[in-house]
């Protein structure tokens, strides 16, 4: 696959308004702030497909895009503090509506800080896609900020801090210095190929 060639198609703010689900998709989903759009930029090579911001919590709709016979969902960041709370409501239901509208979704990239113990916000997230039986890869986003040893004390804490860590796959992922991103697109790859 070409990463590069994909191409943005719209954004939504109400999951009523979500285009129709004929190709299999993947989400991308985690924390405002997590890195999830830098992660997205580094995945398909481009520099604004997704909006870095400096000031987190301002991307509260679904943005699509598409690559070949795959649909791509970039879902608002959750978790973050300063939003009013209609607008956290708002996001809630945009991101359940998401999941619960019958889409064919082949898999959620979950984003977590590698450099923290997951937010009650995530753990919610990560338990809602287990129950829900949604497939999906663990991103630890910000590797790059950790030493080496800050890593692997990291990777072991999170054994116990995740629910069924010991089956779930786990991607060390820095937007900075593109580690995980060859894991990333092959297991894209895969999906497209199904
Ligand atoms: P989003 O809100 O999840 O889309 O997060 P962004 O991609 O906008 O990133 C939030 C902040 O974290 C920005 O200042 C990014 O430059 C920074 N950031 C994101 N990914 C990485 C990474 O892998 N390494 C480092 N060092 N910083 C990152």
């Amino acid at each position: 696959m070409n990463f590069h060639n994909v191409v943005f198609e719209t954004s939504f703010g109400r999951f009523d308004q979500l285009p129709k689900s004929d190709l299999v998709e993947i989400a991308f989903a985690g924390r405002s702030n997590v890195g999830k759009s830098s992660m997205i930029n580094k995945v398909f090579n481009r520099k604004q497909l997704a909006r870095v911001s400096a000031v987190p919590g301002k991307t509260a709709t679904i943005n699509f895009f598409r690559l070949e016979s795959v649909r791509f969902a970039d879902l608002p960041g959750y978790g973050y503090a300063k939003v009013a709370k209609g607008e956290k409501e708002r996001w809630a239901k945009l991101i359940d509506g998401y999941f619960r509208s019958g889409r064919n979704i082949g898999l959620v990239f979950q984003l977590v800080d590698v450099r923290h113990k997951p937010s009650q916000d995530d753990l919610q997230m990560i338990d809602f896609l287990i129950e829900n039986e949604f497939p999906f890869v663990l991103i630890l986003t910000k590797k790059d900020k950790l030493t080496k040893t800050q890593l692997a004390e990291r990777l072991e804490a999170l054994q116990t801090e995740i629910p069924c860590a010991d089956q779930i796959t786990m991607i060390p992922f820095s937007s900075e210095k593109g580690d995980g991103v060859e894991e990333v697109k092959a297991i894209i790859e895969e999906i497209a190929a199904e």
